[in-house]
C-alpha cells in the first residue's frame, strides 16, 4: 500500500509539474546535435528541422551527413549544415563546436548525443577499449559542453546530454558503455547543480532512456533480451521538448523513472530481474 501511495504521490506531483512545450520557441533556433547521422540524433534532427531550427549535425560519416541535411532542409529547416567530427580524436570536438557557433552565430541548443561503437557481451579485458569510449562518450561531451557554455550563457539555452537508464542501474554486457554513460551522470549532476548556484542563464537536461529501436541497438540485443524497445522519433521527440521546457531531467520511456527510482528499494529483486532479463549462453 506505501509502494503504491507513493508511486501515486509522485505521478501526480509530475503531472502537476508538466511543462507546456511551445513549437514556435524552436523556429529559427541554433542547434547542434552531435551523432546525427543515424539513430535518435537523426530522429532528432528531422523534429528540429520540422519546428524550423537553424541545425547543425556532426557524425564521423560525411556522406550519410549530408543525406541528413538534406532532408531536414525538406521538412523544413531554417538551416542545416554539416560536419564531420570523430569524437575520439583531441581537436574534433573544439572543430565541430567552432564550426556550429561560426556557422550560426551562436547557440540555442548543444545536444550531446553521439556514442561510438562498443560491444554488447561479456567484458574480455581489453582496457584500450575502455579508454577509448570514455573518450568518445564522455571526454568530448565534457569538452564540448565547456566550449558551448559562454554561447549558452549569452542566449539563455540549453544543453542536453543523452544518456541511459544504464548509467543508473548496472547491467551485465555493457560493462565500459556503462562506465561512460554512469561518468555522464556524475559530471553533468555535479555541474546541474554548479550551474543553478551560480544563477546560469543556461539550463540543463539531462536524459535517461531505455531501449529504443534503432539499428544499432536492435542489432545489439538480438537474441539476447526480450526488453521491449521503444521508438527513436519518440524518444527524440520526449528529449527535445525537455530540452526546449528546461527540464533537469527527462525520462524516456515514462516507466525507466519508476525504475531508476526504486531500484535499490529491494536490491537483491533487482540483481535477479537484472541478471534475469538477459539470455547467456557460454
Ligand atoms: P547509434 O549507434 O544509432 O548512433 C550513434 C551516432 O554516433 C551515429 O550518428 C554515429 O555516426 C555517431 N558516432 C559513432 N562514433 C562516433 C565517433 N567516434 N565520433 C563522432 N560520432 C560518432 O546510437 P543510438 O541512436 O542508438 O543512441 C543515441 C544516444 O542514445 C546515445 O547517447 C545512446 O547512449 C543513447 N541511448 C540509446 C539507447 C538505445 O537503445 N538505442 C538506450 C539508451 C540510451 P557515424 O558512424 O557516422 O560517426
Amino acid at each position: 500500500k506505501l509502494f503504491l501511495a507513493s508511486v501515486s504521490v509522485v505521478l501526480i506531483a509530475n503531472r502537476w509539474n508538466a511543462p507546456t512545450f511551445d513549437p514556435e520557441s524552436l523556429k529559427g533556433a541554433r542547434v547542434l546535435v552531435t551523432g546525427a547521422s543515424t539513430g535518435i540524433g537523426e530522429q532528432m534532427a528531422y523534429h528540429y528541422a520540422r519546428f524550423g531550427a537553424q541545425i547543425v549535425i556532426t557524425a564521423r560519416r560525411e556522406h550519410v551527413l549530408k543525406q541528413v541535411a538534406e532532408r531536414c532542409l525538406s521538412l523544413g529547416a531554417q538551416k542545416a549544415l554539416y560536419i564531420s567530427a570523430d569524437m575520439s580524436s583531441e581537436s574534433d570536438p573544439d572543430k565541430a563546436l567552432s564550426f556550429a557557433l561560426d556557422q550560426l552565430g551562436g547557440l540555442d541548443y548543444l545536444v550531446l548525443n553521439h556514442i561510438g561503437p562498443s560491444p554488447f557481451s561479456m567484458w574480455d579485458g581489453d582496457v584500450e577499449h575502455v579508454r577509448w569510449i570514455m573518450k568518445v562518450n564522455f571526454f568530448s561531451y565534457v569538452q564540448m559542453a565547456w566550449k558551448g557554455l559562454e554561447a549558452l550563457e549569452k542566449s539563455k539555452g540549453s544543453l542536453v546530454i543523452v544518456s541511459s537508464l544504464l548509467g543508473k542501474m548496472a547491467s551485465p554486457f555493457v560493462a565500459p558503455y556503462t562506465a561512460t554513460k554512469s561518468a555522464l551522470n556524475g559530471f553533468f549532476g555535479s555541474l546541474q547543480h554548479e550551474l543553478a548556484m551560480k544563477n546560469s542563464n543556461v539550463s540543463l537536461t539531462i536524459c535517461t532512456l531505455g531501449l529504443i529501436d534503432t539499428e544499432a541497438a536492435m542489432e545489439k540485443v538480438k537474441g539476447k533480451t526480450d526488453v521491449p524497445a521503444y521508438p527513436a522519433a519518440d524518444a527524440a521527440l520526449s528529449m527535445i521538448v525537455a530540452g526546449a521546457t528546461r527540464q533537469p531531467e527527462d525520462y524516456y520511456p515514462w516507466f525507466t523513472f519508476y525504475v531508476a527510482a526504486t531500484k535499490d528499494w529491494f536490491p537483491s529483486i533487482t540483481r535477479y530481474t537484472v541478471r534475469n532479463s538477459y539470455t547467456y549462453e557460454p
